[in-house]
């Protein structure tokens, strides 16, 4: 969504009386950044400071829980949900719960870690790949899981599949005593034992 023009200039015109107030300096600099935003950035600016809602944005959605999602986890600054149209097994996409650049967020990095290494214990992917992107200048972070012999390909995830993958993913592990590793002594072969030097008689 972007504001239209004639909303630009209602928007522009809100803004101008709120700054009525402000000392003169300050509200001819004021002016002046107004004045020079164009509808994009005048949008951005009204989202950043909450003056309106990033309703055209998915991801606020999602982060509010206004638009249901599987969640895996979640921190103080990102949540982990099911990617609904995954290119492989299990994506996850880490979405910053505020409206901002994925690189700001050392905390979402952090979840995005978290993320690739449940794909590796619990789905038992090969590797996993990480992506970040800012959507509309919502920061995400693409988890991949990459399975061998098997291609990158989007496609729409059964709603049963998400539920069970949200299971797997967030089942807690009991924790067991660590078992001492058994020393096993693999058979020998006669054919693997070093072969002497050929002696001559
Ligand atoms: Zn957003």
């Amino acid at each position: 969504m972007t504001l239209t023009e004639e909303e630009v200039k209602q928007v522009k015109e809100q803004l101008f009386n709120q700054i009525e107030n402000l000392p003169d300096e300050q509200r001819d600099v004021a002016m002046g950044q107004i004045n020079s935003m164009n509808a994009e950035q005048l949008e951005e600016f009204l989202v950043k400071n909450n003056l309106i809602k990033g309703g055209s944005c998915i991801f606020c959605s999602i982060a509010s829980g206004e638009t249901p999602s599987y969640k895996i986890a979640e921190n103080k600054e990102a949540i982990a949900v099911l990617d609904i149209n995954p290119l492989s097994h299990g994506q996850i996409l880490i979405i910053l719960k505020q409206h901002k650049p994925a690189e700001d967020s050392p905390e979402a990095m952090k979840l995005a870690q978290e993320s690739a290494k449940l794909l590796k214990t619990k789905l038992k992917a090969d590797e996993v790949k990480t992506e970040s992107s800012n959507v509309q200048g919502h920061g995400i972070i693409n988890v991949i899981p990459l399975y061998k012999d098997k291609k990158l390909e989007r496609k729409k995830a059964e709603d049963k599949e998400l539920y069970e993958l949200q299971q797997i993913l967030t089942k807690q592990e009991e924790k067991k005593p660590v078992e001492q590793e058994k020393k096993q002594i693999k058979e020998v072969k006669v054919e693997d034992l070093p072969k002497a030097p050929r002696r001559i008689p």
